[in-house]
């Protein structure tokens, strides 16, 4: 069986640095808010070319924080407006209602799967106080456009950067191109953690003051409380194995780009719609989305030759039960893409030969 992921072969890549890492957390008899985050907040920064990170528990925590940073600080208010992809993942739009904004979902392009930057002006109010894009599937969605309709309307430009670590716009690193940005280490994620973990990345002090305290029971100094918080960090053993982890990002996103161009290159079918890609050294390939007709029946037929593979995601957040106030809307090129989409197995352990049954069976489909 070729696995969709194989989390198991990916730590042994590197299980010797990764358990003297753990070693050294459990033998320091410090777990929480100590030195492994501050090195780990320190790389990542350096990575991501930005000021300051934030580690806080999850990836939907980074973006929430976010918002209710904003919110204390006083540049948004309940019942603003936060335009954002419908085709996100369910966790950017609870990010934005659990803080009591509005999500007004925008199409995305059918091609690239990413928010379609002509059908954003004609989505703002006058109560629009953000633009959330969400870098899906590896790909950088930012440009040039998204960033004159910000500047054009005040608007403040959040990143979901929970599945592109590393993607890059002209060179510049996804989780610098916004006002801020949320990303998560979800253990599936292009760098995942040993359990949830996830960060804030931004270049502005201040929003990176009150984040650090909002995720530390609204406190900078112990027992002082300046906001009404909340317990959401990253702990030392997570960090430690994180920053082994950034260390080898590159080197694995390299892979997950082999594969990737072996698929774009290769699979030949008629039946089967290959992603398009808009600058192919930005992407970093967390998924390899196809689309075809009848996804099931080609699910069926990969499984039945060995191959596992996966749907992100079958339900569009405005047709899920959970948001009953948007269900009555109607937005085709989500629901198409929802139909339509499947996930082929890429990761940085996949074998040549995995590769190529994979293409193989597709083309014999
Ligand atoms: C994984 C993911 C999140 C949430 O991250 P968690 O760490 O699971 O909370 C948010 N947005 C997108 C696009 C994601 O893929």
């Amino acid at each position: 069986m070729i696995k969709f992921l194989d989390l198991q072969k990916i730590t042994q890549k590197n299980a010797d640095e990764i358990k003297a890492a753990v070693n050294r957390v459990i033998d320091s008899g410090w777990y929480l808010l100590g030195s492994e985050v501050k090195e780990f907040e320190k790389n990542y920064s350096s990575f991501s070319k930005v000021d300051h990170t934030i580690g806080v528990a999850n990836g939907l925590d980074a973006l929430r924080l976010i918002f209710r940073a904003y919110i204390e600080m006083g540049i948004m208010q309940e019942g603003d407006e936060v335009i954002v992809p419908a085709n996100t993942y369910i966790a950017s739009i609870l990010a934005i209602t659990d803080n009591r904004l509005i999500p007004v979902l925008v199409e995305p392009d059918l091609t690239t799967y990413n928010i379609d930057s002509a059908k954003i002006e004609e989505a703002i109010t006058p109560r629009t106080k953000a633009i959330m894009i969400v870098h899906l599937y590896g790909q950088c969605a930012y440009n040039e456009d998204i960033q004159q309709i910000c500047n054009k309307y005040s608007l403040k430009l959040i990143e979901d950067n929970a599945q592109a670590q590393g993607a890059t716009f002209n060179g510049k690193p996804t989780g610098s191109l916004g006002d801020a940005s949320g990303t998560s280490f979800y253990p599936g994620k292009n760098l995942g953690a040993f359990g949830d973990a996830g960060a804030v990345t931004t270049n502005d002090t201040e929003l990176s003051a009150v984040i650090r305290a909002l995720a530390n029971y609204g406190s900078n100094v112990k027992y002082v409380n300046n906001f009404v918080g909340l317990n959401s960090r990253l702990d030392e053993l997570q960090a430690a194995v994180l920053s082994v982890k950034l260390k080898y990002l590159k080197e694995y996103t390299n892979f997950r780009k082999q594969i990737a161009n072996r698929y774009l290159k290769e699979i030949k079918n008629s039946k089967i719609i290959i992603p398009s890609v808009n600058d192919q050294d930005g992407h970093v390939w967390h998924l390899f989305v196809i689309r075809t007709d009848d996804r099931s029946k080609l699910q069926e037929y990969l499984l039945n030759k060995g191959i596992q593979t996966l749907i992100h995601y079958p339900i569009p957040p405005h047709k899920q039960e959970a948001y009953k106030d948007l269900n009555h809307l109607s937005f085709p090129i989500t629901e198409k893409i929802h139909n339509e989409v499947l996930s082929l197995p890429i990761s940085p352990v996949m074998s040549n030969e995995e590769v190529g049954k994979v293409i193989e069976m597709i083309n014999e489909y």
